[in-house]
């Protein structure tokens, strides 16, 4: 699905909100959706701009809106945006480009909005910001091929990738009921692992606590049961993108992972950012899927489609930071540890959604997708601490003096995505950030 540039990408378009101006993820050119509650009122749908949310309800009530921006903003009175998600994409657009109008510093409708602007804004310190949509299904996919090939490495495997990597967008099913926002602290897993050269598991806290650097997906209207998405058609059922953690007990994962895939390790908490940054707010940084390197297969017929190939991958930069106790002690800001981008990716997310639903899988609105972890091709660019620290053997030496080779309590691990173009104004997702507490025991 082609997203043509109009209006609301236009660089020099400015907001009569003075923060969206300035240096933020949230300029009038990003507009993402998320649902909001300030001191504890009812949560709601909510759009950032600058360091403000701005109230859709408010906005409705005020006869901001027209034709299908407005029920798409009625839609979003609920506290879960699922009933938005469903009606798709061309409410959203439409929404997206009156509220543009609205927030813009030169048009007319903005005469409209800004006398009202004590009503239709909150700062975002004031609020709550909470999971954007009832998430009915959580899917996280492999298509980061170094991430892939780094693991295989660990194990021992030779080649290092399964034949079918080249061939399955890989994935499993993952745990819905654990996603959480920004914010939120996680509480180390306990499981059973094998601890240092152990033989035998024992059961106790996990000993090797890792990140994954992720981009997600927000599924919009789905499909029904039985009836596949052709990849052509993939777009049309994408409702945004977010950051996402898929937080991993490394420990647990080994012990349990065989031959089936991830349980335990992977299904006591995944942290997400709360922005829905939409597919219009990212057309800018469309790009080619990079050619297969030599050798590699032509993708079969369902997962092929020209224009897929031509501008289904996005140019976002993406990076992890770590902010640990002993660093807030010496009020020292959060160091990087890791850079990537998200067109590191070997499959493109409408693959993903066309290899999901080929074999009659229906999909929701309000499911979530995780990419996989995107590792660049080099050690900087890894996107987990097991391939940082190469399996816990090498240090991570970190400005505060400290070092890791896992995740330690009290440690934040924030992720961010950026997306930069020349000509065109910088957006970013907000933070993915959530701290790993201690845990408890049976
Ligand atoms: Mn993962």
């Amino acid at each position: 699905m082609t997203i043509r540039l109009d209006e609301t990408h236009d660089a020099k378009r400015q907001s009569w909100v003075a923060s969206a101006n300035g240096h933020t993820d949230f300029p009038i050119q990003n507009l993402p959706l998320g649902v909001f509650s300030v001191r504890g009122d009812t949560p709601r749908g909510g759009v950032a701009i600058g360091d403000e949310v701005f109230d859709l309800k408010a906005a409705c009530d005020a006869k901001l809106f027209s034709g299908d921006a407005e029920k798409a903003a009625r839609a979003a009175y609920a506290s879960t945006l699922n009933e938005l998600m469903a009606l798709g994409a061309g409410p959203r657009a439409t929404l997206r480009k009156q509220l543009s109008a609205l927030l813009a510093a030169d048009t007319s409708e903005s005469s409209r909005a800004q006398p009202l602007a004590a009503k239709l804004l909150h700062k975002v310190t004031d609020c709550t910001l909470h999971l954007p949509a009832k998430i009915g299904a959580f899917t996280d996919f492999f298509a980061g091929i170094t991430h892939a090939e780094n693991g295989g490495k660990r194990r021992g495997s030779n080649p290092p990738l399964n034949e079918n990597y080249r061939y399955v967008p890989v994935a499993y099913h993952s745990r819905a009921s654990t996603v959480r926002p920004t914010g939120v602290a996680v509480r180390r897993p306990y499981g059973q692992r094998l601890a240092g050269n152990d033989k035998l598991p024992t059961f106790g806290p996990c000993l090797k606590m890792d990140f994954e650097l992720e981009f997600g997906v927000w599924v919009g209207n789905g499909n029904a049961w039985g009836e596949p998405i052709p990849i052509n058609k993939a777009g049309e059922h994408i409702y945004g993108y977010c950051m996402l953690n898929d937080w991993s007990a490394r420990d647990i994962q080994r012990w349990e992972s065989a031959p089936l895939g991830p349980f335990l390790s992977k299904n006591f908490g995944t942290t997400i950012s709360p922005w829905m940054v939409t597919p219009e707010a990212l057309a800018p940084f469309r790009i080619a899927q990079p050619a297969r390197p030599q050798g590699d297969p032509k993708p079969l017929d369902y997962l092929w489609d020209n224009t897929d190939q031509r501008e289904g991958a996005l140019d976002l930069d993406i990076e992890v930071l770590i902010h640990t106790e002993g660093m807030r002690a010496k009020s020292m800001p959060p160091q990087r540890i890791s850079v990537s981008n998200t067109r590191h990716l070997y499959w493109t997310v409408a693959q993903m959604v066309a290899h999901h639903t080929c074999g009659g899988c229906n999909l929701e609105p309000g499911d979530i997708f995780g990419s996989g972890t995107i590792s660049g091709p080099t050690p900087e660019n890894y996107g987990s601490i097991a391939e940082l620290s190469f399996d816990g053997t090498r240090d991570i030496p970190l400005a505060s003096g400290e070092i890791r080779r896992w995740v330690e309590d009290g440690d934040d691990i924030i992720l961010r995505a950026h997306g930069r173009r020349d000509g065109y104004a910088a957006i970013g997702f907000g933070d993915c950030c959530a701290r790993m507490v201690a845990g408890k025991g049976v």
